[in-house]
C-alpha cells in the first residue's frame, strides 16, 4: 500500500532542532505545547516566521489532554449571554471538522428535560434555536425538540420519572491530545523547530527586553539558551507562574479543576451523548460515549495551587457518580465501576465579579509585559485557531517594528488539513485497510487515531507480524503504533504512548500496566534506552497508575 509522504518527528529531530536553536535566533519562541502554543507555532510557521516551540512535558500533557473533548459552540454559554463566543466557536467547529476529520467527529447530543431540572422545554427550545442560528444553520444537523416518549425511545435507560421531553442537537467530539499533537506536527512540517520535555527556567533579556529563554532539557538536565526576537507565553494554567519569571504582577488567571471519569458504557446504557444539569448543584454535566466506555464530566472547583499533575479525587468521583445515577438510577454506579478518572486545570481568566466558577468567562486575553513578553491567557480548545491568528498578528506587527519587514498575510490554517486529515471519506480508508487483511475493528481504530497515516502503521504490521499484536488483549491498539509514535510522533516515554497517544491508560481498567514492558522494550529499540532506563520507565508508569487509584479511593476513617 502506498504510504503518504511524511517526515520524521522523533527524539532525533528533537535533538537536531535543539542544537540548531542553540546557535541561532528565531523570530518567535513559543513556550507551551498545549493546543494554544501548538496553534500559535503552526500559524507562525505557515506565515513564514522562523519559529520554535518547547514544552516542559509531552505535547498536550497539561490541560489539552484532559478536556471533555468537545469541539462545541458551547450551549451552556448562552445562559451567560456569551453570544460572540458561541458564534466564534461554532465557526471553529466547522473548520476543525474539515481539517481534522479523523480526530473531530460530529456527535448528536440529547438534552432531556425533567420537571425537577433547571432548564424547561421552552427555554431549551429557544436556546437551541439561537444555537443553530449562531452557527448560521451550517452545523452538521439542526436541533429537534421531542416529547417524553421520543426521548425514552432514544435513551430507554434514562430516568422516566418526571421526564417532560427534550431535544437533540449537534456538536463534535474530538481526541484532544492527538489534535494537539497533529497541530505541533503541522507546525514542524512548516519548518518550526520543536522539542518536548524542555522547560523554560528563566528569560534571557537584552536592554530590558525579553530576547529568549534559558531552558532545561528535562530528560538529560542539560541547560541551553534559546534566542528569539519575540517570546510568547502559552502555558495554560501555568501562565502566571511563567509570567513571574519575567516580572511580578497580579494574576491573570483564576484556574479551576475539572475532573472526568470513565465507566463501561453498558453499565449506564446510554447510546448518545447527553447534556444534563446535575441535581446536586444545577451545573451542566455531560455523559459522553467513548467507544465501549461512557465518560462522565465534569466538575468545576476553585483551586488553591496549580500542581504539575492534577488528579481526580474521591470527592470529584462521588459528585460525578451521584450525578450520573440521578439520571440513570438502574445503573447504581459505584467506585468499582470506575475504569479511570482524571482531572485538568482550566486556564480561566480572573473575573473579579464572577459569582461562581461557571460564570467565569471562557474568553482569552493577550497581554504584553514591559519587557515585551507576550502572554495569551484563557480560551478554549475549540477556539485555539482563532486565538493563534490573533497572537501571530501581534507578533508580526512587533517584528515589523523591530526590523521593518513586511507583515505577512494571514495563513490559511482553516484550509490546510492537519497530518492524517487529508481525506474526504474515512470509510474508504477503513475499507482499504480491511482489504489488506486488517480486522475491521482495528482498521476503524487506526483510521480514527491516524487518518491517512494509518496506512503506514498497517504496512509495519503487515511486514512484521509481531508488530500486529495487540498491546493489551481486547483493545485495538497494536505494537506497530509504538514504533510509529517513536518515529513520527516524538513519543519519548511509556506514558506518552499509553496515556496520550493511545489512551489505553484511561480505556483499560488496569490502566494497561501489563503493556508497559512491551512498550518500554519497543521504545528502547527506537530510542536506544539502556536496560535500567527500561526498568525505570516501567516503574514510573506503574506508580502513576497506582497514584490515580489511590487518589479516587476515599480515605478510611482513622
Ligand atoms: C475539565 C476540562 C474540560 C474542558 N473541556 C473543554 C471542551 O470540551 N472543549 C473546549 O473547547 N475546551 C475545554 N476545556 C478547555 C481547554 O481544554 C483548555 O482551554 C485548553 O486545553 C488549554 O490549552 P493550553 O495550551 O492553553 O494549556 P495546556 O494544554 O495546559 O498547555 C500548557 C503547556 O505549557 C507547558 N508549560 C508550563 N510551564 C512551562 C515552562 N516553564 N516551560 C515550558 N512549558 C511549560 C505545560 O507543560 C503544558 O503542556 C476544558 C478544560 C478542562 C480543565
Amino acid at each position: 500500500m502506498p504510504s503518504p509522504t511524511d517526515r520524521p518527528f522523533s527524539a532525533a529531530t528533537r535533538r537536531s532542532d535543539l542544537d540548531a536553536l542553540s546557535s541561532g535566533v528565531v523570530d518567535l519562541l513559543v513556550v507551551g505545547g498545549g493546543i494554544t502554543g501548538s496553534g500559535i507555532a503552526r500559524d507562525a510557521a505557515m506565515r513564514g516566521l522562523t519559529t520554535a516551540l518547547v514544552d516542559a512535558g509531552d505535547f498536550g500533557h497539561g490541560t489539552s489532554s484532559r478536556s471533555s473533548c468537545l469541539v462545541h459552540g458551547g450551549l451552556r454559554y448562552l445562559e451567560h449571554g456569551w453570544l460572540s463566543l458561541v458564534f466564534e466557536s461554532s465557526r471553529e467547529r466547522a473548520v476543525l471538522l474539515r481539517i481534522a476529520p479523523h480526530l473531530v467527529r460530529p456527535a448528536r447530543f440529547l438534552f432531556p428535560v425533567h420537571s425537577s431540572g433547571r432548564v424547561g422545554r421552552v427555554t431549551l427550545a429557544a436556546g437551541l434555536w439561537l444555537y443553530d442560528t449562531l452557527s448560521l444553520f451550517r452545523n452538521v444537523g439542526r436541533h429537534r425538540s421531542m416529547g417524553r416518549k421520543a426521548v425514552s425511545r432514544l435513551e430507554p435507560a434514562l430516568r422516566n420519572q418526571d421526564l417532560r421531553g427534550g431535544a437533540t442537537y449537534w456538536d463534535a467530539q474530538c481526541d484532544d491530545a492527538r489534535l494537539t499533537l497533529a497541530t505541533v506536527r503541522s507546525a514542524q512540517r512548516h519548518g518550526a523547530r520543536v522539542a518536548s520535555y524542555v522547560a523554560v527556567k528563566s528569560f534571557e533579556k537584552a536592554g530590558g527586553r525579553t530576547r529568549g529563554a534559558q531552558v532545561e532539557d528535562c530528560l538529560t538536565g542539560e541547560r541551553r539558551t534559546l534566542h528569539a526576537h519575540v517570546v510568547v507565553n502559552a502555558t495554560g494554567p501555568w501562565t502566571d507562574a511563567v509570567r513571574r519569571l519575567d516580572e511580578p504582577g497580579a494574576p491573570l488567571l483564576r484556574p479551576t479543576k475539572g475532573a472526568h471519569l470513565a465507566v463501561p458504557r453498558r453499565r449506564i446504557g446510554n447510546s448518545a451523548a447527553l447534556t444534563l444539569t446535575s441535581p446536586l448543584d444545577g451545573r451542566v454535566i455531560f455523559i459522553l460515549p467513548w467507544g465501549d466506555l461512557s465518560v462522565v464530566g465534569t466538575t468545576d472547583t476553585d483551586v488553591a495551587a496549580v500542581e504539575e499533575e492534577p488528579l481526580a479525587d474521591s470527592d470529584d468521583v462521588t459528585y460525578l457518580l451521584r450525578s450520573a445515577n440521578a439520571f440513570f438510577p438502574d445503573a447504581r454506579l459505584g467506585l468499582g465501576d470506575v475504569v479511570s478518572a482524571w482531572a485538568g486545570f482550566r486556564p480561566l481568566l480572573a473575573a473579579p465579579g464572577a459569582t461562581s466558577t461557571a460564570a467565569v468567562p471562557r474568553e482569552h486575553r493577550v497581554v504584553e509585559s514591559a519587557s515585551g513578553l507576550m502572554t495569551v491567557a484563557g480560551g478554549k480548545l475549540t477556539t485555539y485557531r482563532s486565538m493563534a491568528a490573533e497572537v501571530v498578528d501581534r507578533v508580526a506587527r512587533r517584528l515589523r517594528r523591530l526590523d521593518g519587514r513586511a507583515v505577512p498575510p494571514r495563513a490559511r490554517t482553516d484550509l490546510e488539513p492537519l497530518p492524517g486529515g487529508e481525506v474526504a471519506d474515512l470509510d474508504v480508508l477503513v475499507r482499504d485497510l480491511v482489504q489488506e487483511g486488517l480486522d475491521d475493528r482495528l482498521a476503524q481504530a487506526l483510521v480514527g487515531r491516524y487518518g491517512t497515516e494509518a496506512v503506514g502503521i498497517a504496512n509495519l504490521a503487515l511486514r512484521e507480524p509481531a508488530l500486529g499484536r495487540a498491546l493489551v488483549a481486547g483493545h485495538p491498539v497494536i505494537a506497530a503504533e509504538v514504533v510509529h509514535q517513536a518515529r513520527r510522533e516524538m513519543a519519548m516515554t511509556v506514558a506518552d504512548v499509553l496515556v496520550r497517544r493511545t489512551h489505553l491508560f484511561h480505556r483499560h481498567a488496569g490502566q494497561a500496566v501489563e503493556a508497559a514492558p512491551t512498550v518500554a522494550q519497543l521504545l528502547a529499540e527506537e530510542l536506544g534506552w539502556s536496560a535500567s532506563s527500561v526498568k525505570c520507565q516501567i516503574r514510573a508508569y506503574g506508580e502513576m497508575a497506582a497514584e490515580m487509584r489511590r487518589a479516587i479511593t476515599p480515605a478510611r476513617p482513622a
